[in-house]
């Protein structure tokens, strides 16, 4: 039967770094590579288990559409849950993905940790995982809250790999925020992004892929919500969610979903009494040249207001004032970026500030159809007389952008 492949390279040790690899080959086109480095001291964490790459490469497998053979051991409890998670997204994104059988060499438990209750997370130093890591160190999660230890931070995902300074500085600033509450940071460097793979759709398994290798020594893998239950719209998936996610868990790596009953307003009132992330805290990937906050793009601008918002003064790590025209200037990408600053309008009318300026600015802005939105619906009208699938012109429409992003 025709099947693809995928193969575990072996293991390279070089300049103070592993080198991990895996191809997924057989699925018509070129081979694909899925390439991990991190530091060589980590060594006896990495699990001998093909289960990282697995995950790595479960959209590109969806994509092919091919049965897929493992050459390498594989936790049964992963293939289950795996399953599941496939047929989740063929349902969710018919047009681009299929579930697939997958099968392996081996299908085999690895042996447990000599540790249990070791948890390991993502890191990228914004609201989300600020929020996580402060919660558990802290003890904040009743009794979900788990021994964290360690975050990893993924040089190639919102850090491009071309972008080698910023990342280095951002490194040495999460280092420095990550200490500040005992736990150490794991740098990960790895090509992902550039399988050219839908990123929104797929991060979530390739933020696991990084997390997994671990398994030597942590049990749970923690996963910043990125968005709440109460706004979770069923017609708008996203990449990483309290659905899907928890199914790239095996028996022996746990995957939790956390802080998902907090909007991002909470999280950052949180996250603000946390002095170092003030100084630290990095959520703009708009202008990815340094590892400085721009102040102009719609992320920072949206939490600088957010700030506003919780009567906060804007803080060390947003450096530059922003002022009204700043504000009018903001161009949001897309439905949802639009849809979240709507929803920061109707929270400070809630709490009695329609009157400020700031305010009405978003609002004016925010009542306006995004370019997307327009976009779409005169493409529709113009060619398609209401016929033409959304669902493909939106995808058409990421595929543009996520090649333009590349090519940054
Ligand atoms: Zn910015």
């Amino acid at each position: 039967m025709d099947r693809a492949r995928l193969t575990l390279l072996n293991r390279k040790e070089k300049d103070g770094f592993l080198h991990m690899e895996a191809r997924l080959h057989g699925g018509g086109g070129k081979p694909l590579s899925l390439r991990h480095r991190i530091p060589l001291s980590l060594k006896d964490q990495v699990t001998d288990w093909a289960d990282p790459f697995v995950i790595g490469m479960i959209f590109p497998a969806m994509q092919i559409g091919k049965p897929v053979l493992v050459e390498g051991p594989v936790s049964p409890s992963l293939l289950f849950n795996l399953e599941e998670f496939m047929t989740m997204w063929a349902v969710w994104k018919p047009d681009r993905y299929r579930a697939v059988d997958i099968t392996a060499e081996v299908e085999k438990e690895p042996p447990g940790q000599p540790e249990k209750g070791l948890a390991v997370m993502a890191f990228s130093g914004g609201i989300d995982s600020c929020f996580t890591a402060w919660r558990h160190r802290k003890g904040l999660a009743g009794r979900r809250t788990r021994n964290l230890l360690s975050a990893v931070f993924v040089h190639g995902f919102d850090v491009p790999l071309s972008r080698k300074t910023t990342y280095d500085n951002l490194e040495k600033r999460n280092r420095l925020l990550l200490s500040s509450i005992g736990m150490d940071l794991i740098p990960l460097r790895t090509n992902y992004r550039e399988m050219l793979v839908g990123w929104g759709d797929s991060y979530a398994a390739a933020l696991l892929s990084a997390l997994a290798l671990f398994q030597k020594k942590f049990d749970t893998a923690l996963l910043g919500s990125s968005k709440p239950y109460s706004v979770m719209d069923p017609n708008a998936v996203w990449g990483s969610n309290p659905t899907s996610d928890p199914l790239l868990s095996s028996d022996s790596f746990r995957v939790l979903y956390d802080g998902g009953q907090f909007s991002r307003l909470e999280k950052l009132a949180v996250v603000a009494r946390w002095p170092e992330a003030l100084r630290f805290l990095h959520v703009c990937w708009e202008n990815n040249r340094t590892e400085v906050n721009c102040c102009r793009c719609e992320k920072c601008i949206r939490t600088i207001l957010s700030l506003r918002l919780l009567g906060l003064d804007q803080p060390p790590c947003f450096p530059e004032t922003l002022g009204e025209e700043d504000i009018r200037s903001l161009k949001p990408h897309g439905e949802v970026a639009h849809r979240t600053l709507a929803s920061l309008v109707r929270e400070a009318e809630k709490r009695g500030l329609s009157g400020e300026i700031w305010v009405q600015v978003l609002k004016e802005m925010t009542g306006r159809k995004s370019w997307t939105r327009r976009f779409e619906d005169s493409a529709r009208k113009t060619f398609f007389q209401r016929e033409f699938p959304g669902s493909l012109l939106r995808s058409i429409l990421y595929r543009i952008r996520s090649v333009r992003k590349q090519g940054n």
